[in-house]
This record gives structure tokens, sequence and C-alpha cells, in this order.
């Protein structure tokens, strides 16, 4: 079986790695170059879209931010998996906020603004604070505001502006003001929809951001009442959409309460403790739906986190020494912030994890994994 993922990034090299196994080749469409490349090597194989869908019995992304036309001549071919809405929906937050709506899940209320006259119309429907992001991918680290107070409202708006007129100039910008959340974590699901409408769902895992970015996914055995909860959401969005693949909600957490932050119409970040935690991880599910396979156990097997590299291409070989550690390497150039690879490490037990976690947390330089440690020991202490 042969798959091309759109997108040339870690997600399509481990969806490679995964399914090797299985007989299932994929080759990635780098959308910054027009080239099919091997998503190991990243090197190219042949240029062009054309020539990539004719070696493909089917097609999936690794992303969201994917052009127009490009997921249309993937569909046109019949070949496309999830479809082109589910993909533009996760790539566009007004059409997000939209699906939450028609699928009638607890989000933050929210207004879109495109003009100054929305901006003072979303201050007066919305209460403070809030979070303003882009509707679309942000550019340069742009597209994010957080307003506080009324009185921040005349010096946030010029920004804003700003960034409606630096973007791409046939795009129309916009911005989705979002009420802030008062959430006491925030955690994810990750699940699986074949072509039959079977789903799957792994364990609700709590996810830790370092500077708006995640750096730590804890994945255990979860309230049954709370993954009942997830679950529903999962299946109403994923059956809206006629999905098949993985896909994953993120929540916030208030009390019992979960609310969707959004929706990522792929394998996600905070899934890949899956590759040692389950018995079938997210990648291997992925391709399991796409290619029409029976879709595999998405049961932890043993509690398990993830730690996040970011902006090192480097790490302590001792790590290696901690038991049930895995490493986990993307083959990218050095970047400040970048994700370079990831770290998965399991335990029998809850308190064997933490355990763990914190001799890695011990060996990996400070500076780079600053709030690790802070982190884990919250979480050995929660656990006594
Ligand atoms: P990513 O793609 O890395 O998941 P993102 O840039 O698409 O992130 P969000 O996930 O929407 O953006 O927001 C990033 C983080 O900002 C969230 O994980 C959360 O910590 C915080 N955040 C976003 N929206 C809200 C909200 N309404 N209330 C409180 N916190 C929020
Ligand atoms: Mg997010």
């Amino acid at each position: 079986m042969n798959v091309l993922v759109l997108g040339a990034g870690q997600l399509a090299r481990m969806m490679a790695l995964a399914v090797k196994p299985l007989n299932i080749n994929i080759r990635a469409f780098d959308v910054g170059s027009g080239n099919v490349v091997d998503p190991l090597s990243t090197s190219t194989i042949f240029g062009g879209l054309e020539k990539g869908i004719e070696f493909a019995d089917f097609i999936t992304a690794e992303f969201e931010h994917i052009d127009h036309q490009t997921l249309a001549t993937c569909e046109a071919s019949g070949k496309l998996r999830p479809n082109s809405q589910a993909i533009k929906i996760g790539g566009d937050r007004r059409l997000e906020k939209d699906l939450l709506i028609e699928c009638n899940v607890a989000n933050a209320k929210h207004q879109i603004i495109e003009t100054k006259e929305d901006f003072e119309h979303a201050l007066n429907k919305l209460s403070l604070p809030l979070i303003l992001k882009s509707a679309l991918a942000g550019y340069d680290g742009k597209g994010q505001w957080r307003l506080r107070d009324a009185a921040q409202a005349e010096e946030i708006w010029p920004d804003i502006k700003a960034f409606f007129d630096g973007g791409e100039k046939n795009v129309k910008h916009a911005v989705v003001a979002e009420q802030m959340v008062p959430f006491d974590r925030e955690v994810s699901l990750v699940g699986v929809r074949d072509s039959q409408g079977n789903t799957k769902v792994y364990p609700l895992t709590e996810n830790h951001h370092t500077n708006g970015v995640l750096s730590v996914s804890i994945a255990t055995q979860v309230d049954e009442r709370l993954q009942a909860q997830a679950k529903e959401v999962f299946d109403s969005i994923a059956n809206e959409l006629n999905y098949i693949g993985v896909l994953a909600i993120e929540f916030f957490q208030i009390g019992e309460q979960l609310l969707v932050n959004e929706i990522a119409p792929r394998v996600h970040n905070s899934g890949h403790w899956t590759q040692q935690g389950a018995d079938t991880c997210q990648f291997e599910n992925h391709l399991r739906a796409v290619c029409d396979l029976p879709l595999g156990s998405t049961e932890l097997v043993r509690p398990s986190a993830m730690i996040n590299i970011l902006g090192e291409d480097t790490v302590p070989n001792e790590i290696l020494n901690v038991a049930s550690t895995t490493l986990h390497w993307y083959g990218k150039s050095k970047r400040t912030g970048r994700k370079m690879g990831h770290i998965n490490v399991s335990g029998q037990s809850e308190k064997e994890l933490a355990l763990r976690l914190m001799q890695l947390a011990d060996i990996l330089p400070e500076a780079a994994f600053d709030e690790l440690k802070p982190y884990v020991s919250a979480y050995q202490t929660k656990l006594d």
C-alpha cells in the first residue's frame, strides 16, 4: 500500500516509521518545494503533486495549513482521507467555532473580528479578560494577543490592524476573540475513526505548556466519567465531519467539565506517548484508518509520559539509562524553540512513572527544560 502525506515534517516521519512493518510505504509532499520526498531523509524522490497522487493509493495530511487548491486536487482523486473540509476547519478558527456550535459541544464564548467595529462589539459582548487569536495561521510568531482590561484595548488595536495589513495580500485576515477560561488543567483526547464510522479513543492526556508550547504530556488511567464526556465530544465531531483517521481535541478542564479549546485534524504532539504506552500508536492507527485496516487497541498499556525537546539537538545519553525511556529525534536542524525530538518514558504504576520522570528531570539540563522539575515535583506531590 502506498500513501502520500501532505507535509514532510516529523509527523510524516513518525507515520513512515510506524507502518513500515505493515508494508505501507509513505512518501511525503513537501508543500514548500512542491517535491515528493522521502519522509526520513527528506531528500527528493521526484517533483510534482500530480505524480505523487498517481503513486498513492491514499493521501493524508500531517498538518492543516495546506492551500485549498492542493486539497481540491487531492480530493478530486478520491484518495484524500480525512476529507478536505475537515482539514480546512482545523486551519481556520472561524470554521472551527462554527463546527463546535453545530455539534453542540461546550467551548469558550467568542466573537469574530475583521474591523475596528467588530473589535468594539466584541469588547461589549464578551467579559474580560480575552484572548485574541488569528483565525488563520499566525506568522512570524504573531497572531495571539491577551487583553486583561479595557484600558489595554486602545494599545492592542493598532497591533491587530498591523497584523491584518501585513498578511498575504489575497488573504482576508480575521481574529477570533475568546473569553479566557479559568481552567484547572489542559487535557487532550486523541482518537481515531474509520470509514465505517467505528471510533476508538486513547485515554485523556494531561498537557503542560511552556511559553505557549507543549512541553510535557502525561497519560494515566483516567476518571471514567471524564473520559466518557470526552469520548462523546469526539464522536459528535468526528461523525459530523465524516472523519477518517486520527483527530485530536484539546480541552480546558474546569472541575468536572470539559470545554473544547481547539481541534487538530491529524496525529498530535500530545499523542506521542502512544508509541510506548499503547499497543497501537496513534501513527499506526491513523494509517490503519486511512488504509481501511481494522483499528488497533487504544487502551493504556502502562502509565506513560512524553517530554518535548525544544530548540536542542543533543541531550545527555544517560537519559537512556532510565528504565523504559526512549528517545525520538526528528532529524531537523537546530532553531530556537523548534520541536527537535521527544522523550517517552513509562512505568508500571503512576508512582514508578513519576519517579522515572524525576530521574530524567535530574539529568536533563535545566536551562532547556526549566519547567520540567517543578512540574514533575508537583505531580509527585499529587500522588502522595
Ligand atoms: P497549538 O497549535 O500549539 O496547540 P495554538 O497556537 O494553536 O496552539 P491554542 O491552543 O488555541 O493555540 O492556545 C495556546 C494556549 O493558550 C492554550 O494551550 C492555552 O494554554 C492558552 N489558551 C488558549 N485559549 C485560551 C482561553 N480561551 N482561555 C485560557 N487559556 C487559553
Ligand atoms: Mg493548541
